[in-house]
């Protein structure tokens, strides 16, 4: 059982086979997803995200301006997508926000304001947010340490040399937990006084960052290029996040995995993606497949979340 972290399959691309691309993923034992709405907030697109979610029962949704669009933030804007949040159980996350100087869409310090105003809406609504982050590591770094502060919980560095005790988890799983027990907050700790804040999503910065963001309490998100064949630097980053830290997501429609680099990307895909992490940490594919999906579950302590929709593999 694998949970697609961050996918976007309410897009145009996906509206001839919708139906399949779920069946597929629950067939391929993803058990659940989180669909990012994205676009302009003056449209209809983050309405047409959170009706996929609303449509399926193991899609859920994730609604927040996209640092390319920033500069269409605004109160009227904020207010729709709040009202969104609020009217379905469904949206479990704010995002994604962050910044992307890869492509300027927005002027960059636009990004930062609308960045830091809608971690406050997060807050305000008490949504784990979803982070977005592109040729801009080291103010995204800053911004969430300055908002989010520093964690005494944070997990501690891993020596990626030691063979005898590779990324032993602080907190192990319970597996009979995930497919038995109604409550799947119990999977995590569920007195866990402070929530984490949220995803850094599609990592693509270096150890030292992956390091920082988790003494922020992040999650970190690894998508389809850590299986690239020159993504060294993204392995490396891996290496130093425990597994009670990792998750993973296929960033659909972007991002395919290797062996599929090419095509489409779809959420039955995250399992390569799965494999390929497994491997590199040295444990089955089954437990690291039961790990992610405790983390993730783990974050976003959803009291009634349909058990139904996660099967029993
Ligand atoms: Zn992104
Ligand atoms: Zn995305």
């Amino acid at each position: 059982m694998l949970i697609d972290s961050h996918c976007h399959i309410d897009g145009e691309v996906f509206d001839d086979d919708r139906d399949d691309v779920v069946q597929r993923a629950r067939d391929g034992g993803v058990a659940a997803m989180l669909n990012v709405g994205t676009g302009d907030p003056h449209s209809d697109d983050f309405r047409r995200a959170v009706a996929v979610a609303e449509k399926y029962e193991n899609v859920f949704a994730s609604v927040g301006v996209h640092p390319h669009d920033a500069k269409l933030y605004d109160d009227r804007a904020e207010e729709k997508l709040i009202e969104l949040a609020k009217n379905s159980e469904k949206v479990i996350a704010w995002g994604e926000i962050g910044l992307d100087y890869y492509y300027d869409h927005s002027p960059r310090d636009v990004q930062r304001e609308i960045f830091r105003r809608q971690i406050s809406v997060a807050k305000t609504l008490s949504l784990p947010v979803i982070i977005h982050s592109r040729d801009a590591n080291q103010d995204t770094v800053e911004i969430l340490t300055e908002e989010f502060g520093r964690r005494s919980d944070a997990p501690r560095r891993l020596d990626a040399k030691n063979e005898d005790k590779p990324y032993q988890t602080a907190r192990p799983v319970n597996a009979e937990s995930l497919t038995d027990t109604v409550s799947l907050a119990a999977c995590g700790d569920a007195d866990k006084s402070v929530r984490a804040p949220g995803i850094m999503h599609c990592f693509g910065g270096t150890p030292e960052m992956a390091e920082k963001l988790m003494e922020a309490g992040f999650y970190i998100s690894f998508a389809g290029n850590v299986t690239f064949k020159k993504a060294e630097n993204l392995r490396e980053a891996a290496r130093v996040v425990p597994l009670d830290r990792v998750l993973v997501e296929t960033d659909c429609p972007f991002m395919t995995p290797v062996p599929h680099r090419g095509k489409r990307n779809e959420p039955a895909m995250v399992v390569h993606t799965a494999r390929f992490l497994a491997e590199l940490y040295g444990i089955s594919f089954d437990d690291f497949a039961r790990q992610t999906t405790a983390n993730f579950l783990d974050l976003f302590t959803v009291e009634t979340f349909p058990i139904t929709a996660f099967g029993n593999n």
